[in-house]
């Protein structure tokens, strides 16, 4: 079970970019972060982990979630990651080991061969020698989801992980992520395009600084709380690009 409790966070006093968020999802799930722009969903998840101040408590099970930062992947928004970073594919699926072991450590062949497997599960074991700033977006993607693999986490983040990259990559991924719904990962989805809302998430959190609704996707994204996070405008405005 993972519990939300009255979060709130501020970059500037009195003006919270999460207000009062209050939640609790009670199995493993594949769980859609909806809002407008600004809405403060990376926010959100950052204030769950703890990576800034935040108020309220976030729980796994009765642990607070910043204590087992072992059982958490957090795949942040891709224009935060710098790929100029001169590392490996593999390298940088084999950071998802250090949560569990000590650093100085060479890594075991039987430690590469769990970095080599995740690649392998996002059909990027070819690339495993390339250098993470050669890859298209699609492709270094699915390198960040093989990291989170590698890590065996219980709860995994991610935050706008189909922006900008190609369809045989996102169903890829949609597909490892479902596996591991299955296995009993709980599995957090910042999303945008709303289209693809009902194939994709078993629950949605509808939230425009506070919590407009949360539930199972076909009761909550509902035209009523839709309008109500987005307002009408953007609805109209989504919809005429998707009939592009
Ligand atoms: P979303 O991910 O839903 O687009 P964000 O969580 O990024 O929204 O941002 C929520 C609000 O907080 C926005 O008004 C944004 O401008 C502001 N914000 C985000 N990050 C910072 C920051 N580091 N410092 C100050 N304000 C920020
Ligand atoms: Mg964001």
């Amino acid at each position: 079970m993972i519990q939300i409790n009255d979060l709130c966070v501020s970059y500037r006093k009195g003006e919270p970019a999460v207000d009062h968020l209050t939640l609790t999802v009670e199995h493993p799930a594949l769980i859609g972060i909806l809002g407008p722009n600004g809405a403060g969903k990376s926010t959100f998840i950052k204030g769950i982990l703890k990576l800034i101040p935040a108020s309220g408590k976030a729980l796994i099970d009765t642990q607070p979630i910043d204590k087992c930062r072992k059982e958490i992947a957090y795949v942040e928004q891709k224009a935060e990651i710098d790929r100029t970073f001169p590392i490996t594919v593999a390298e940088c699926v084999s950071l998802g080991l250090y949560p569990h072991r000590p650093f100085y450590k060479r890594i075991t062949k039987y430690e590469w061969e769990k970095v080599f497997t995740a690649l392998a599960k996002v059909e990027m074991q070819e690339f495993a020698s390339r250098q993470i700033g050669e890859l298209s977006g699609g492709q270094f993607q699915r390198v960040l989801v093989a990291r989170a693999l590698v890590q065996q986490a219980k709860v995994i983040f991610l935050d706008e992980p189909f922006v900008g990259i190609d369809r045989q990559s996102e169903h890829l991924i949609m597909e490892v992520l479902r596996d591991l719904r299955d296995q009993g990962t709980y599995i957090f989805i910042v999303h945008h395009d709303l289209g693809k809302v009902d194939d994709y998430f078993d629950q949605v959190v509808l939230m425009n600084k506070q919590l407009i609704a949360y539930g199972p996707t076909k009761e909550t994204f509902i035209p009523q709380w839709i309008t109500k996070t987005y307002g009408t405008q953007t609805i109209i405005l989504e919809r005429k690009e998707e009939m592009k």
